[in-house]
């Protein structure tokens, strides 16, 4: 009788403790916490489809993408950050120098995303694509004046041109692009006339620079598309009336292509959650993700089963610069130095 009781309550505490361990592992097992320099509305979406289809639990903080870096550089092996979402090359290679993105190998993410969009070590993925071209003035710019970035530094478009700061690393990334391909030396050259050509001192964001378009204050800017399609889409009327008064051009199609960027992300270096991690960059990078991101972000997809949202699609097919982005990281410091030196603050 004393030993049935002993082995029953034997059972018990096996029982006990394994049901306690299946509760913590299972928490460990289904979290997933992402430092995010997207914003919260744009990402949503994702999160709540893949919470769905998953069952892994996202925890998500939005912030500054360099703030982060800075966050993560700091925390080390102990910070609870698996995943790095951010925007731009540069800083997808500001992360990587820093040795905060781990390895990963998979076979789904070597499927779905093309080689030219992943770092040659396999330690962070582009997961969308931006594009930058010349955006003008439908009334005061002729078309047929418009040739590649190279010529925005031409007299003829004296106080015509407006550029946000260099201090933004879309421009960071654009001036790396002319470094690539002109050269250290006539990649100055552009830098110092296209700055003698602004109307007016660098300010605010690409939307602002459409807006001082429409506005009459220039004729000529460097933007993002998916800032116009939003501008095409928004329920602003002002807005709205601003983006039916420029125009897009895609520059350099008959060498080496317009500038373009991406959207990415790396698993942190020591993750506790590394499985769900990948899991959830396998997601990003499936059909079903790529769709939101083009229908709801406006970027172009990474694949070439996914079309662009119905407003990208006006703005044409073009020829984009695409084969040496992870080099464009590598110029982002002698990018900064040049701009500043010729005063594109
Ligand atoms: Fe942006």
């Amino acid at each position: 009788m004393f030993n049935k009781k002993k082995t029953l309550i034997s059972i018990l505490a096996i029982f006990f403790v394994s049901f306690i361990f299946i509760i913590l592992e299972s928490k460990t097992e289904n979290e997933l916490n992402i430092y995010s320099g997207r914003k919260s509305h744009l990402i949503k979406p994702l999160i709540n489809e893949f919470e769905k289809s998953k069952k892994i639990k996202i925890n998500i903080i939005t912030g500054k993408s360099d703030a982060f870096i800075e966050r993560l550089k700091l925390e080390g092996k102990n910070t609870k950050a698996d995943i790095l979402l951010t925007t731009d090359i540069t800083r997808l290679s500001r992360a990587k120098q820093n040795n905060l993105f781990e390895k990963v190998n998979s076979e789904i993410l070597r499927k779905n995303i093309p080689s030219k969009y992943i770092s040659k070590d396999n330690d962070w993925f582009g997961l969308s694509v931006r594009a930058r071209p010349i955006i003008f003035s439908k009334v005061r710019v002729n078309i047929n004046d418009l040739e590649n970035y190279e010529q925005l530094a031409n007299e003829k478009w004296k106080n015509k041109i407006c550029m946000r700061s260099s201090a933004n690393v879309y421009n960071q990334s654009l001036i790396a692009y002319m470094i690539l391909n002109l050269g250290e030396k006539k990649a100055e050259d552009w830098i110092k006339n296209l700055v003698i050509n602004f109307a007016k001192k660098p300010y605010g964001g690409d939307r602002d620079q459409i807006k001082a378009i429409a506005n009459g204050e220039c004729d000529i800017t460097v933007a993002n598309t998916y800032y116009l399609a939003n501008m095409i889409n928004s329920k602003n009327k002002k807005d709205r009336e601003a983006a039916e008064k420029v125009s897009i051009f895609w520059p350099n199609q008959r060498n080496i292509g317009a500038h373009i960027n991406l959207s990415g992300a790396g698993v942190i270096k020591g993750s506790k959650n590394y499985k769900n991690a990948v899991i959830f960059l396998e997601f990003l990078s499936s059909k079903k993700a790529q769709e939101i991101y083009s229908k709801n972000i406006h970027e172009y997809s990474i694949r070439n089963d996914v079309l662009p949202s119905e407003t990208v699609s006006k703005f044409g097919k073009f020829k984009a610069d695409d084969t040496k982005l992870e080099e464009i990281g590598k110029k982002i410091k002698i990018a900064i130095y040049l701009a500043s030196k010729h005063n594109w603050r």
